[in-house]
């Protein structure tokens, strides 16, 4: 009998696909090897993920849709898409996680003790899809990227694990992973029995899981459309088929997908199965070294592209490798973002034609609990046109992002602040240096926790800022010495009824910094602890005065 190799690659549905790159590029680190659209909708991305071909078994793909509908796991899915890890890089992926704020379960035993035994850390991303990674010493025996952002190969992921199927009732579906696909049982554990096909082991595990009576699920944003088995060729593949309509099942004939050849029927617990053949792969239309670059368009709609171009989001690549060697072989900086240089940030270069932003690139401090897409419309509307750096915190306080440890409202732990400022500072000399900046164009743009970072900043580090917006700071520290700031601009908004910035310290932060030389100018407003329009309007035109008039030639400084 001829067999099914194993999962060739799993389709889910996401809703940004921004953020779809983002989490599964970005932060899981797996390689984007195929930007397109999807065939049956060319308005709508299709983007496959995988290792460094794409290797079936290794392949996740989406159809993001923004604004997508979330759908709901139940029965007749593949409710849980798994990774497969090395043991020793489960504390790397919890320490991850943990880093990028992705809430997690685990680590969780599964399977028997030994070689078999499973560590597993369930978590969600941010369309609520379920995945896990599991450590187990056979995910050796599959390929992974070495190249991804911050992680080491050592670390990385190892194509998949396997997939959960939620059933109804468990026997149907089974008989036809064993009869009609040659699957064999492995393991039967808490109600959920376990398959695998081919050669066995990570890639090719199916776990079916009987729950009677759950709901059923529905598709949308957040759920797996389909799972693809693994078949070798043309031939395997239609001799599979008719055993799938000996089983009377009811295959789709041959669909041409371009990267590999696919038929698709629903196995009788309703979860859509798909064969899909290994040749001809993701080289077919574009070399191995530049996959997932651009957008690729099957020879049908290569006509149209310049429509389908203009209808689809404008998205772009998390960091590759280091930013440094991804800037050097790109024609000029592109938007990135990612967590290379020490912090997940993002990298917004000034727009073409923007002399009136005069070099300036705007550092964005999120707020408590903001990330680095948090101020990047405040960053716009201060300075049209400018570049725009905007890391995320890395300490995080109830899950909630921030630049440094508060020990309560109000109450700063120093030592924190001060280790952290000199990582920031360190950051924005990494940043200057990688993406090309104007050394002497920095301006910090915070908000509350971003702002007191800020603050701290121009104490500690005077020189490294051309100026700061400080919106509803406080005073960072009392610093025992005051630097010499002159040259360097200072606005601050502040509201006269803010419970958690008081006046008080923000007339003594002015103060501060007026005495170390800064040219300072508060706006006062009647408000608490907010950002408004017109607080917003009077920092932009002070933006236009005191730092980005210096492109018209005349230099303030
Ligand atoms: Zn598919």
């Amino acid at each position: 009998m001829t067999h099914i190799r194993g999962i060739h690659h799993v389709t889910a549905i996401a809703s940004d696909p921004q953020r779809n790159l983002d989490f599964y590029a970005g932060m899981l680190g797996l390689r984007l090897v195929k930007r397109t659209v999807n065939f049956d909708d060319p308005q709508t991305y299709h983007f496959y993920y995988g290792d460094d071909v794409g290797h079936p078994g290794s392949i996740l793909t989406f159809f993001p849709w923004p604004g997508a509908r979330r759908g709901r796991q139940g029965t007749g899915q593949v409710a849980v898409t798994s990774f497969a890890v090395l043991p020793a890089a489960l504390g790397f992926w919890i320490e991850r996680l943990l880093r990028h704020g992705v809430k997690y379960d685990g680590p969780a035993r599964r399977g028997p003790s030994g070689a078999d035994s499973e560590a597993v850390i369930a978590f969600k991303d941010h369309d609520g899809l379920m995945l896990e990674i599991v450590a187990h010493a056979g995910a050796e025996a599959r390929p992974a990227w070495g190249d991804a952002p911050g992680i080491a190969r050592e670390n990385a992921i190892h194509g998949f694990h396997g997939v959960t199927l939620w059933v109804d009732d468990g026997e149907p579906t089974e008989k036809v992973l064993l009869d009609t696909l040659g699957f064999r049982p492995v393991r039967e554990e808490r109600g959920t029995r376990r398959f695998e096909a081919g050669d066995g082991g990570p890639g090719t595990f199916v776990d079916v899981r009987s729950i009677g009576g759950f709901v059923q699920g529905a598709g949308g944003a957040g759920t797996v459309h389909h799972v693809a088995w693994s078949v070798a060729d043309d031939a395997t593949q239609l001799a599979v088929r008719e055993r799938v309509v000996d089983a009377g099942l009811h295959p789709t004939p041959v669909i041409d997908r371009n990267y590999f050849h696919s038929v698709y029927f629903r196995e009788p617990g309703g979860v859509l199965y798909e064969l899909a053949t290994n040749p001809p792969g993701f080289a077919i239309d574009e070399p191995t070294e530049r996959l997932g670059e651009r957008l690729m368009l099957p020879p049908q709609y290569e006509p149209h592209r310049a429509e389908i171009e203009a209808v689809l989001p404008r998205i772009h690549l998390p960091i590759s490798g280091s930013a440094a060697s991804m800037l050097a072989e790109s024609d000029g900086p592109e938007e990135v973002s990612g967590d290379a240089l020490g912090f997940v940030h993002r990298y917004v270069p000034p727009e073409s034609g923007s002399e009136l932003a005069g070099g300036t690139t705007l550092l964005l401090l999120h707020g408590t609990g903001g990330d680095e897409n948090d101020l990047l419309p405040l960053g716009r509307s201060l300075v049209p046109g400018a570049g725009l750096l905007s890391p995320r915190g890395k300490v995080l306080e109830g899950g909630a992002p921030r630049f440094f440890r508060r020990l309560a409202e109000g109450v700063f732990d120093q030592e924190d602040l001060a280790r952290r400022t000199e990582e920031l500072a360190s950051f924005v000399e990494a940043a200057t240096a990688t993406y090309g900046l104007e050394r002497d164009g920095i301006v910090a743009a915070g908000f509350s926790n971003g702002a007191n970072i800020a603050g701290s900043l121009l104490f500690r580090r005077p020189g490294l800022l051309r100026g700061a917006v400080l919106l509803s700071p406080m005073v960072p520290y009392e610093p025992e010495e005051l630097p010499n700031l002159e040259g360097t601009s200072v606005f601050i908004g502040a509201g006269r009824s803010d419970p958690i910035a008081p006046a008080a310290q923000v007339e003594r932060l002015a103060s501060m910094l007026r005495d170390a030389g800064a040219d300072v100018v508060v706006h006062w407003q009647n408000a608490g602890h907010t950002v408004t329009k017109d607080e917003l309007d009077a920092a932009q035109r002070w933006m236009a005065q005191r730092i980005t008039s210096r492109a018209g030639g005349e230099h303030l400084r």
